[in-house]
Parts: structure tokens; C-alpha cells; sequence
């Protein structure tokens, strides 16, 4: 994903929370490790005939609270360390927004912008495989995440469905609503941003209505964000996609950049009336609010301090590392952490599997009520927890989510 070490990176996050919790040694240590990664390597004919052999990985985290949950992805910077960190942190994300989960991630190292649609559903159907003995619906439940979407969890439910004989709608979540996916699903994760940054606002006395606002990427989180936002009434200022980022202080036209240039060669660089900027130019453009929701460590030591913005609401998963971290404390700016800001994704989840589990479906109003409840009150917990211990909120979160996992690890006890 990037030159940085993110498992470095997750596990410094879980140190320094651990001297808040008076944890002993020996549960830091079972925190700090996944309970199991696999490693498969495994054939796709492609369109040519010819064998390539993928590798993929599933890593779980920590089942203490309950089945492993996270999404898998494709990309062609997937690796063993970065889906131990995604997983990591989906343990902690589920654990900050109280749902029974702990964390799982999955990826395979491909990119999937050069395979043809029957490629990536071979792809998909030969890993669901190989994927079989460790996933369920009881188990580790997969779902989107970079590179992939419902079409592939659909064929990933399907493949797993012909295994076992009869149809397993829970053992994927982020599916096509035909499948048994949840209303609201899609938007969850940006639904989820916007709704953190609200209350953020609403905390520093910041009005949402009329801030300017910075999205970095505009995949499934990041274009959500930038339409939820400017529904909200903030002025959308800049926006990037993987060609490059644009600009106007006046606002860009979220819905038409959204309607007519995704999907499309060359993106939204080919939107005319503003300046392009760079990716890293984007970040330290002039506005009140950054919503970083591309890849991880975009905010470094060599870029925190240029920073502009007020308040930064993580889309991504980690894309703030440690350093800039602290840069950004230092100098007053609030960063609403990954595991909060972008959890909506896995409530929505959650909130689907348990759908599937009764066959009982929702409306979507429904749907996303139930998730603005959970995160503004998780969004309170985590503003409670920040101002008792005086810290920045990347560790109020995480005192909060390792806490309660360590909790229930010791009350499990340790086998045998
Ligand atoms: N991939 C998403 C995440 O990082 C969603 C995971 C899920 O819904 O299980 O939070």
C-alpha cells in the first residue's frame, strides 16, 4: 500500500493505548498477534488460456466478542503484514461501535483494473475455495472493501452456497440487495463519515452548513462522503480520484462529477471548470474539513504540518500515521479516527447479517437510522473518553475499543 510499515503502525497504536488500560504483558501480546492468517496460492485460467497462480490471505484477528468480520480486498499492494493491520483494526473498529464482532481482513494481490469481468469472477470463485474451511456464517463473515463490491460478494456467496448444498446469505455482507444485501449497505461507510463529522462540528462549534470540505479519493466511501456532504449544505472544494485531484473554492458539482465522470478514462480530470491538483497537494488544500477515504498513510511526518484544515474524518483505514498523529494534535487540528469515522460500513453489516440470520428484512430508513444512532453514540463515547484523559481521539477510541476486547478475553479465560 505504501513504503510505510502499517502493521508497525497498528501495533504502536495498541502499545500506547495499553499503557492507558494498565494491561498485563502477556494479553498485549495475544492483542498484538491475529489468532489465525492463511496464505493460499491459487490458479485462474484467464481469458488467454493461460495459468496464473494469485496469492490471497485471510487473516483473523480476535474472536472474543464474537464472529471475525471484515472486508476483502484486491489490489496489487496486498500483503500478509497490511491485512494483519486491516484486521487489527476491524477488531477495534467493531469493539468502538459495540457490535459483536472481532476483526478479520482478506485481499488478494492483483490488480483487477486488467482482468475482464469473467476473470475477476474466476478469481473470486476459486479463492471463495480455498477460503472455505475458515469462513461461515457463524465464523468470519467477508465483505467489500478496496477493489471489490456487491458482484463479487455475490459470486463469493454463491461459491460457498454450491459447497454446502443450500443457499448461506450470511456468509458475506455488503451483497446485491437481490442476494440478500441490506438496504443502505453502500452508503453506509460515507453515510457514516458524515454523520461524525456533524457531530464533530457540533463539538468544536464549527457550523457543517457552509464548511469547506477536502475529500481524497472518490471510490464507494469517498463519493458518498462528497454527496452526503453537500446535501448537508457544506461546499464541496476539492476531490481526487487515482487520476489526480481537482479543485475550485467556489465548490465542485458533486452529483455531475459523480453522474458523468466515474467510470469513465481519465476520471474526473475531465471535469473543466477548476485547477488539478496533485494527490498530495489536495491534502494541504485551504478548508475547514479533510476527509481522507483513499489508501493508507497519505498523512505523514512530511505533509501533517501543512495541513489546513480543522478537522480531518478518516474515511480510510489508517491513512494518518503515528507521526502525524501527533503533528496534528499538537497543532489543534481533530482527527476522527478510522475505527469510528469509517465504521458505518461495518454496522450496516451487521446490520444485514442479522437480517439474513432471521429473514427478516428492513426499510431502508430503518437502516439508517439505527446506524446514525450507534455512531453518534459512539461518536459520544469516544468525545467522553478523549476529554477524561486528556488525549487525541485516535486514543480515546482505542482505549475504549481495546478495552473492551481485552475485557472479554480475560472473562473468557485461557485455554486449556
Ligand atoms: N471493508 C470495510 C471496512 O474496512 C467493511 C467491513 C465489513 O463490512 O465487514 O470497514
Amino acid at each position: 500500500m505504501s513504503e510505510y510499515n502499517v502493521l508497525e503502525m497498528a501495533r504502536q497504536q495498541l502499545y500506547n493505548s495499553a499503557r492507558y488500560l494498565d494491561l498485563d504483558d502477556g494479553l498485549v501480546a495475544v492483542l498484538a498477534r491475529p489468532k489465525r492468517a492463511v496464505t493460499v496460492n491459487f490458479p485462474v485460467v484467464m481469458d488467454s488460456g493461460e495459468v496464473v497462480v494469485y496469492e490471497g490471505y485471510r487473516v483473523q484477528h480476535n474472536p472474543s466478542r464474537g464472529p471475525t468480520k471484515g472486508g476483502l480486498r484486491y489490489h496489487p499492494d496486498v500483503d500478509l503484514d497490511e491485512t494483519t493491520a486491516l484486521a487489527m483494526w476491524m477488531t477495534w473498529k467493531c469493539s468502538v461501535v459495540n457490535i459483536p464482532y472481532g476483526g478479520a481482513k482478506g485481499g488478494v494481490k492483483v490488480n483487477v483494473k486488467e482482468l475482464s469481468k469473467r476473470e475477476i469472477e474466476k478469481l473470486t470463485r476459486r479463492f471463495a475455495s480455498e477460503l472455505n474451511i475458515i469462513v461461515g456464517e457463524r465464523s468470519d463473515i467477508p465483505a467489500p472493501d478496496i477493489g471489490t463490491n456487491a458482484q463479487v460478494m455475490g459470486w463469493f456467496m454463491d461459491t460457498l452456497s454450491m459447497q454446502c448444498g443450500y443457499t448461506v446469505p450470511g456468509v458475506v455482507t455488503g451483497k446485491p440487495i437481490e442476494l440478500g444485501g441490506s438496504e443502505g449497505r453502500v452508503e453506509a461507510t460515507g453515510r457514516g463519515v458524515i454523520v461524525c463529522a456533524i457531530e464533530a462540528c457540533h463539538n468544536m462549534n464549527l457550523n457543517f452548513e457552509g464548511s469547506r470540505v477536502v475529500v481524497q479519493g472518490f471510490g464507494n466511501v469517498g463519493s458518498v462522503a462528497a454527496r452526503l456532504a453537500e446535501r448537508e449544505g457544506a461546499i464541496v472544494v476539492g476531490v481526487s480520484d487515482a487520476s489526480g485531484g481537482i479543485y475550485n473554492p467556489n465548490g465542485l458539482p458533486i452529483n455531475e462529477l459523480y453522474e458523468k465522470y466515474t467510470g469513465v478514462d481519465g476520471g474526473i480530470q475531465n471535469y473543466k471548470d477548476c485547477e488539478k491538483v496533485s494527490n498530495s497537494e489536495l491534502l494541504e488544500l485551504d478548508c475547514d474539513i479533510l476527509i481522507p477515504a483513499a489508501i493508507s498513510a497519505q498523512l505523514t511526518a512530511e505533509n501533517a504540518d501543512k495541513v489546513k484544515a480543522k478537522l480531518v474524518v478518516e474515511g480510510a483505514n489508517g491513512p494518518t500515521t503515528p507521526e502525524a498523529d501527533k503533528i496534528m494534535h499538537e497543532k489543534g487540528i481533530l482527527v476522527v479516527p478510522d475505527i469510528l469515522a469509517n465504521a458505518g460500513g461495518v454496522v450496516t453489516s451487521y446490520f444485514e447479517w442479522v437480517q439474513d440470520l432471521q429473514n427478516f428484512f428492513w426499510e431502508e430508513n430503518e437502516v439508517n437510522d439505527k446506524l446514525s444512532k450507534i455512531m453518534r453514540r459512539a461518536y459520544g463515547e469516544v468525545a467522553h473518553v478523549m476529554r477524561e484523559h486528556n488525549t487525541d481521539m485516535r486514543t480515546a477510541a482505542m482505549i475504549i475499543g481495546v478495552k473492551r476486547v481485552a475485557d472479554a478475553t480475560i472473562m473468557r479465560g485461557i485455554f486449556p
